[in-house]
């Protein structure tokens, strides 16, 4: 299988994990929004200012602010690519076609929102490379030796915005997908080598609804 990719999926259903090593093995640049917001509001950017409060809450950033920047990173892109965490509204996903030659495919990973809720509590993340922490990894990361720490939205109530930002915005945007009969939807419910082999599986068949 070769072509760019669009993972999505709710908070904490492993989309980073999944995301960044189907990237790695399929050697597809890669980027997570997530992290990249999460980046500019550490340096202290204009965009990480403009970002903060919407990470804070667990809001979306709004399209304005997020298509340009990924269309600029998508231009700079000499290969394929895997984008994780975008589009997550309609508009993202529309403009995503329009401005492209080709057709991104989607995996989206399910995952109920007991366990979600489960994984979010006590997860960590390196504020260098951004990497989730697996479990058993404390205080340093085992990849970049940087500092593991929980991300700041994963309170309950950032989590709870996140999630109900997930059901209005994204799920149009999964529609989307679907009636194009691009999208391919991955059991997450497992541990992540397992639903790793699931995403493996998914890509190398052309299309599945
Ligand atoms: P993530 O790391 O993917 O869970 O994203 C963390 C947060 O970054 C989200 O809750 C949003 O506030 C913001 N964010 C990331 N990607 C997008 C996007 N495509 N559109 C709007 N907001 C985004």
């Amino acid at each position: 299988m070769s072509g760019s990719i669009v993972f999505l999926g709710p908070p904490a259903s492993g989309k980073g994990t999944q995301g960044r090593r189907l990237a790695e093995d399929l050697g597809l640049a890669y980027l997570s929004t997530g992290a990249l917001l999460r980046r500019e509001v550490r340096d202290g950017s204009s965009l990480g200012g403009r970002a903060k409060t919407y990470l804070d809450s667990g809001e979306y950033v709004p399209d304005e602010v997020m298509v340009p920047m990924v269309l600029e990173w998508v231009s700079r892109q000499a290969s394929d690519w895997l984008l994780d965490g975008f589009p997550r509204t309609l508009r993202q996903a529309m403009v995503l076609d329009d401005e492209l030659d080709v057709e991104v495919r989607a995996i989206i990973l399910e995952v109920g929102e007991a366990e979600l809720r489960r994984r979010v509590s006590g997860r960590l993340e390196c504020v260098d490379c951004h990497r989730v922490a697996k479990a058993g990894e404390k205080e340093l990361c085992v990849a970049c030796g940087g500092r593991l720490v929980p991300r700041e939205d994963d309170s309950v109530e950032s989590f709870e915005n996140r999630l109900a930002e997930y059901q209005r915005l994204v799920l149009p945007a999964i529609d989307y997908y679907r009636e194009r009969e691009r999208a391919v939807l991955v059991d997450g419910l497992a541990p992540p080598d397992v639903v790793y082999d699931r995403v493996l599986k998914a890509v190398a068949v052309d299309v599945v609804i």
